[in-house]
C-alpha cells in the first residue's frame, strides 16, 4: 500500500513583505521552507511506513526550485518524490491545484494501491485549507480534517480511526480506506534527518512530472483553470482605538457614551 503525502514550498512568512504598488508578496530573496503543517504530514506518513511497512511518496506542485522541499522529505525517509512542475500549472488557485495533485495521485494508484493521502491542515501563505478537501472530493476518498491523533489503522477491516481537534473539544471518527487526512501540529514531533540520509537524499532522484505525463486539459489547470484570484493583499491596519472617559471617575457616563456610539454605528439594537 502506498501513502501519499502532499508538501508545499512556502516563503518563510516571518520575512515576507508586501509590494505597496502591486499588493503582491515580494518573493525575491525570501527564503523558502516546507509548509510547517506538511512536516507533520510527512512524519505521520513515515510513522505508518515504520509500523506497517507501507511505501511513501511525497508530491509537490510548484516551480523547479520546489525540488528542495522534496529532497528534505527524501532525507527523512520517503521512498519516492515527485515534483509536478509545468508552466501550464502556474497561477493555480485551490481548485486547479487540487486537480493536478489528484491527477498525480490517480496516476500513482495505477502502479500501487493508495490507501492514505496526508496533507497539512493549511499552508502559511495561501491559508485556504481547501486543497486537501479538494483532492479528496476529486478522488472520491473520505476526508478526515484537522487530525491530531491517528488512533488506529485496521488493515483487515480497511478502516482508520482518528481524533480531530476542534475548537474547545475533540472528536473521534472512523472512516473506510482509502482516506485523506489533513493534519495539525499537535499530531506528532517531526523527526530530524540523519547525516547519512541527508547525503543520500542529495543524490536521490526527484521525478519530474509535467503535463505531458498528467495529460490534463490546459484550460482546466493553472491560471486558465482558476476561477478565483487574489485581487488585493494587505496587512490589517490596527487603529489605536478610542478611550471613553479616564477609566476611573465616571464609569456610568463612559458606559452610556459607549452605548450611544454603538447605537450610532448600528452595532446595538434596543
Ligand atoms: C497570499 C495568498 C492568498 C491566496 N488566496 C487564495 C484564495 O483565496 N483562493 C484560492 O483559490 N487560491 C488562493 N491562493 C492561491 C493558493 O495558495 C494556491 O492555489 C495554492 O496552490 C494552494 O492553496 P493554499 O496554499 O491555500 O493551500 P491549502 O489548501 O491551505 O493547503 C492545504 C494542504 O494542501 C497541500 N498543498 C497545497 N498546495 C500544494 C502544492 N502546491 N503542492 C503539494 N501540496 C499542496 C499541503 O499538504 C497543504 O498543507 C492564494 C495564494 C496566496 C500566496
Amino acid at each position: 500500500m502506498l501513502v501519499v503525502v502532499c508538501v508545499k514550498q512556502v516563503p518563510d512568512t516571518t520575512q515576507v513583505q508586501i509590494d505597496p504598488v502591486t499588493n503582491t508578496l515580494i518573493r525575491e530573496g525570501v527564503p523558502f521552507i516546507v509548509n510547517p503543517y506538511d512536516t507533520h504530514a510527512v512524519e505521520e506518513a513515515l510513522k505508518l511506513k515504520d509500523h506497517f511497512g507501507f511505501r511513501v511518496a511525497a508530491i509537490s506542485m510548484g516551480p523547479p526550485n520546489a525540488e528542495a522541499t522534496l529532497r528534505k522529505a527524501l532525507a527523512l525517509g520517503v521512498d519516492r518524490a515527485i515534483l509536478l512542475s509545468d508552466r501550464a500549472f502556474g497561477g493555480a488557485d485551490t481548485l486547479a491545484t487540487s486537480k493536478v495533485l489528484a491527477a498525480a495521485i490517480e496516476l500513482l494508484a495505477q502502479e500501487e494501491e493508495v490507501g492514505v493521502v496526508i496533507c497539512g491542515k493549511q499552508t502559511i501563505d495561501g491559508d485556504t485549507a481547501q486543497v486537501g478537501p479538494g483532492i479528496a472530493t476529486r478522488l472520491d476518498f473520505c476526508q478526515l480534517t484537522l487530525v491530531d491523533r491517528v488512533e488506529e489503522l485496521d488493515l483487515s477491516q480497511r478502516k482508520i480511526r482518528v481524533r480531530r481537534k476542534l475548537e474547545g473539544r475533540h472528536e473521534e471518527v472512523e472512516a473506510p480506506l482509502p482516506v485523506l487526512l489533513t493534519v495539525v501540529r499537535e499530531l506528532n514531533r517531526p523527526r530530524y534527518p540523519s547525516v547519512s540520509m541527508r547525503l543520500d537524499a542529495a543524490d536521490a532522484q526527484v521525478e519530474l512530472w509535467d503535463n505531458s505525463v498528467l495529460q490534463l486539459d490546459v484550460n482546466s489547470i493553472g491560471l486558465k483553470g482558476s476561477p478565483t484570484w487574489v485581487s488585493r493583499i494587505f496587512s490589517p491596519q490596527r487603529s489605536l482605538g478610542e478611550m471613553l472617559g479616564d477609566g476611573v471617575s465616571d464609569p456610568e457616563g463612559a458606559a452610556q457614551l459607549l452605548i450611544d456610539k454603538m447605537l450610532e454605528k448600528d452595532l446595538l439594537a434596543l
